[in-house]
């Protein structure tokens, strides 16, 4: 029988730890708080941006928005953004992006300080990951991932995952927590030759390309396990993923569905990672039961 892997379960299990870490800090007399920093008005941005409100809100978090017209000069932002970095009150930044191609996104990046970055995208932060330090903010979507593979308790050690894609923000981060954890990995992109061999030779397939069908059940050996991260739009307009989910789903042992899998668990994440920072930054008091 395979096993249906719930983003929404996984997401309720994080939540548990994240409202008594909350209870915890106000009982300190500290209210957490992410900034918003969204340039433009992309719609994208615009929608994960209200999806992550609501995860912070319901969560008894502090939020406050920061939005620029799209216009807005790269000398005005980054002055603007460096008052929000220093800011004591606010504890964790969230960038929407993209941002503007006339906006230095490296500065800003270099600028913000990696004790708020919840999305983990500072050079410091994506270094913590490459030599695997134990304090740090990784980027939420692969660290939903390794949540979703832990909750329902995939080995890593010794097994062959694939992953497919390789940008900054999920496939490489991903790998090489994958990789952190013992896993044999093979991370592919759009260059890469036999897509289907590499495929079915691993015991965890994990896609995140953005192409629709692009996992079907020539690429799965019986009894993998598949995680898709990819979010697309068919051409009725329905959210589906990377994988064709009723092809591939007899063959694999556990199947994340979309949506309702990956993309359930990300703007939770966003909430654990604010309330660790808001710990690195207030220690020796530890909120997180850890
Ligand atoms: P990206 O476009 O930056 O990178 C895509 C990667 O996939 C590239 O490395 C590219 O080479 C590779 N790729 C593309 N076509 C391929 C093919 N045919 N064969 C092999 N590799 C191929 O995208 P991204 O920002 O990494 O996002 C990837 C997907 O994940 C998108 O669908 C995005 O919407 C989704 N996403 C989901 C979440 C979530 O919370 N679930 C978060 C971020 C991104």
């Amino acid at each position: 029988m395979t096993t249906i892997m719930d983003g929404k379960a996984v997401a309720a299990h994080l939540s548990e730890g994240i409202r008594d870490a909350v209870e915890e800090s106000r009982k300190h007399g500290i209210r957490p708080k992410v900034a918003f920093v969204r340039v433009g008005e992309l719609s994208d941005a615009i929608s994960y941006e209200r999806a992550a409100m609501k995860r912070f809100e319901k969560l008894s978090i502090d939020t406050e928005q920061f939005h620029f017209p799209a216009d807005v000069s790269n000398r005005a932002f980054l002055t603007k953004f460096r008052e929000i970095n220093e800011d004591y009150a606010i504890n964790g930044i969230l960038l929407l992006q993209p941002l503007p191609e006339h906006i230095d996104m490296k500065r800003v990046v270099e600028l913000m300080n990696p004790i708020k970055d919840i999305d983990g995208m500072t050079p410091f932060n994506l270094g913590q990951v490459l030599t695997d330090e134990s304090n740090r903010l990784e980027p939420c979507t692969p660290a939903g991932v390794m949540e979703m593979l832990d909750f329902y308790d995939i080995n890593l050690e010794g097994k062959h995952v694939t992953v497919v894609g390789a940008s900054a923000v999920v496939g490489k981060p991903l790998s090489l927590m994958l990789m952190n954890r013992n896993a044999t990995v093979t991370t592919c992109n759009v260059y890469t030759d036999d897509l289907i061999g590499r495929c079915r030779a691993a015991d965890i397939i994990i896609s995140a390309a953005g192409v629709i069908n692009l996992i079907g059940p020539e690429h799965v050996k019986e009894g993998a396990v598949v995680v898709d991260v990819g979010i697309n739009f068919n051409d009725a307009g329905r959210m589906v993923g990377d994988v064709d989910f009723d092809a591939v789903k007899d063959k694999a042992s556990h199947i994340t569905p979309v949506p309702g899998g990956i993309g359930a668990i990300t703007t939770t994440v966003l909430v654990y990672h604010l309330m660790l920072a808001t710990d690195y930054q207030k220690e020796p008091v530890l909120f997180l039961e850890r």
